[in-house]
């Protein structure tokens, strides 16, 4: 039976316990989807509140969206669902709500999407929606209270924002159409993430802002990965990275490392939990995970 959205809402506002959400990707071919469903079944019995799947993000498809939900719903987890506005009309953006209905997702993150790769600004289309409160209006005027509604928040700023303040506007104005809560792009450094949340508070934001941490794999992937989502690398964690040379699994244990100390930062500071950027592997994950539990 899958989580009602009331459920998850009061499990994301809870403040006796840190809320802690993991996000996995639609896998491309049998392989990574033998290493996905693995994943899901190692951090299932780990108290994860929800999980939450992309959509088409990084060119990833859009069609697996619904399957591998499913996947995830039918062992366990209470399922957040992304969903972007690109290439889709609203009758489109509806229909695929209606699939997240039927196959019992129980909210919606809430996102306008990057440009396709190639096209350098993000081009509506001509039946659907500029920007992700247009999506976030369309779920509570089609479908209020079936969904628990995410909406994505940048600490460093969107890349295409022109400043802060209106950034940070945009966003109050996604909550106040009907968003229950936040989550972030991935931040390395937890000074971002407390002036921004500071600053969405003053701008009447009053929904939890779930900080999204990524445990880094190494230097290289760290740089790939920033470098999209336009997210600074802190020189400290460079040079902790750079000292492990071409080890590998040292870099890696300096990412858990890394990881394990912002989140614990990040909780004992006022974060309502955490959303791990997992990458659809469970080791370094599970490594977090249990270092926050000792
Ligand atoms: C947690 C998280 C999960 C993500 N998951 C995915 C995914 O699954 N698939 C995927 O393709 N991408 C995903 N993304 C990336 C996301 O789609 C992009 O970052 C996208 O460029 C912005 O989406 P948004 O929902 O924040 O857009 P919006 O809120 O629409 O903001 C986009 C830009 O427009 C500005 N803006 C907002 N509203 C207005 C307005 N009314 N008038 C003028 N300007 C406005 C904002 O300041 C910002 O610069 C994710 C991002 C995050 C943080």
């Amino acid at each position: 039976m899958p989580m009602s959205s009331d459920r998850l809402v009061n499990a994301i506002r809870n403040p006796e316990r840190p809320t802690v959400s993991v996000e996995f990707f639609p896998p491309k071919d049998e392989r990574a989807a033998e290493i996905m469903l693995h994943t899901a079944r190692t951090l299932q019995p780990l108290g994860i509140d929800f999980a939450s799947i992309t959509y088409g993000a990084g060119g990833t498809s859009r069609d697996t969206t619904v399957a591998y939900g499913s996947k995830l719903i039918e062992m366990g987890f209470p399922l957040v669902g992304h969903l972007t506005c690109v290439g889709h009309s609203r009758e489109e953006l509806l229909s695929i709500i209606q699939q997240y209905d039927a196959a019992g997702f129980s909210g919606i993150l809430a996102l306008r999407g990057d440009p396709p790769k190639g096209q350098t600004s993000f081009t509506p289309h001509p039946l659907g929606f500029s920007h992700a409160i247009e999506l976030v209006q369309l779920i509570q005027q089609e479908h209020r209270g079936r969904f628990a509604i995410g909406v994505a928040g940048f600490p460093e700023n969107h890349p295409e924002a022109t400043d802060t303040p209106s950034d940070i506007r945009y966003l109050s104005q996604k909550v106040a159409a009907g968003a229950d809560f936040v989550t972030t792009q991935l931040f390395l450094d937890n000074a971002d993430y407390f002036r921004f949340v500071e600053a969405a508070r003053s701008a009447g934001v009053g929904v939890p802002i779930l900080p999204g941490v990524l445990p880094v794999l190494s230097l290289k992937q760290a740089r790939n990965f920033c470098g999209f989502c336009k997210a600074r690398i802190p020189d400290a964690l460079t040079q902790e990275l750079e000292a492990c040379g071409d080890n590998e699994e040292a870099q890696r244990r300096v990412g858990v490392s890394w990881a394990h100390r912002q989140i614990r930062e990040l909780l004992e500071k006022g974060a309502p939990g955490v959303h791990l950027y997992i990458l659809n592997k469970s080791e370094s994950a599970v490594e977090v995970l249990s270092a926050l539990r000792a």
